[in-house]
């Protein structure tokens, strides 16, 4: 192996103290302590779990923590009081509802209710367009991670070829948007993309975003490219469950520069930057100077 490995869980542990930080001095000098609502509807196993790690890590960082657990049968418009309420608190200035949503429920439509100043995921309409058009928004925590990563190992993007693969709302999409905003010359990838593997041999930035184990070989990467890896696929191997991403780390980490590992790469860094968000919407909301380092 060759790559350098992007050490996730250590620069995720470096953003959480950053953030840490902040809020201490904020909450010294103004009284003010940032509170993150997570709006967890229903029992899927894999949401309880990143609600609880979110939970715990935004107690952590010195926040207030504040869980709404529903039922799976909760109708649209119970759902939405609780988003309403929370766009009413004054001492909320995040608010995340966790999805996949219930199938009876409009995610669309839920997203789109909460406050845009207090959407820390990311998702609702106005920071879409926001960040799409350039301006200050609040940025999908996955991708701001991959930002964040790609700029702490390159230092300057502009210029560099960035391929990205996938075309989802939550990953491809904005991370596209954000690798352009850092000058990058980018292109998006996806299910239909033609010659998928001269595509991806003419980047020096890979992200891959899928949802299919492995499928990024390491002769699909040009000597020295980074390569992050977004996916988190849980597979069984030799009979015991495992967790891989979707480019093959051991042919890819033989000819990349840098490889994010899955775990431990994009991951960690998605909650971080969820915190980060969090702090940075209040700091807004309060006219006050936004965290360096910590936004895109
Ligand atoms: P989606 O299923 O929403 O999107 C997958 C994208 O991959 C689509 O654009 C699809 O193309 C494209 N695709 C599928 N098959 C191929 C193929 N054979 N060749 C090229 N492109 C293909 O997934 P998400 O974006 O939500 O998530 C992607 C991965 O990232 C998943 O493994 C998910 O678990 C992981 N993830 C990890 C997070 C983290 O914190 N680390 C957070 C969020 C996601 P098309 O549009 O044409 O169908």
């Amino acid at each position: 192996m060759s790559a350098k490995i992007i050490d996730g869980k250590a620069l995720a542990a470096t953003v959480r103290g950053k953030v840490a930080d902040h809020v201490t001095r904020l909450t010294a000098d103004h009284g003010i302590t940032p509170g993150l609502a997570v709006v967890l509807v229903g029992e899927d196993p894999a949401s309880q779990v990143y609600v609880r790690s979110k939970g715990k890590q935004t107690i952590e960082a010195g926040m207030k923590s504040v869980e709404h657990k529903l039922d799976a049968d909760t109708s649209e418009a119970d759902l939405l009081a609780v988003v309403a309420e929370l766009n009413a608190d004054p001492t909320i200035h995040g608010i995340l509802v966790q999805l996949p949503l219930p199938k009876h429920l409009n995610e669309d439509l839920v997203i789109n209710a909460i406050d845009p100043a207090k959407d820390v995921d990311g998702f609702h309409i106005s920071n879409v367009g926001l960040l799409a058009t350039g301006q200050k928004s609040m940025v999908p925590c996955t991708p701001l991670g991959c930002l964040m990563m790609l700029r702490e190992h390159h230092g300057s993007l502009s210029g560099l070829n960035a391929v990205v693969i996938g075309r989802s709302n939550i990953v491809g999409k904005p991370m596209a948007q954000l690798l352009l905003g850092d000058s990058c010359t980018v292109t998006i990838a996806h299910s239909r993309t033609k010659d998928l593997p001269e595509v991806v041999r003419r980047a020096d930035i890979v992200v891959a975003a899928v949802g299919r184990p492995e499928m990024v070989p390491g002769d699909w990467i040009a000597p020295g490219a980074t390569v992050i890896d977004v996916g988190i696929n849980r597979i069984e191997r030799d009979g015991k469950n495992r967790l891989v991403g979707d480019v093959d780390f051991e042919s890819a980490a033989a000819v990349a520069g840098a490889i994010t590992p899955v775990p431990g790469g994009v991951g960690p860094m998605t909650i971080a930057c969820l915190l980060a968000n969090t702090l940075t919407a209040c700091c807004r909301s309060n006219g006050l100077p936004e965290p360096e380092g910590l936004t895109a």
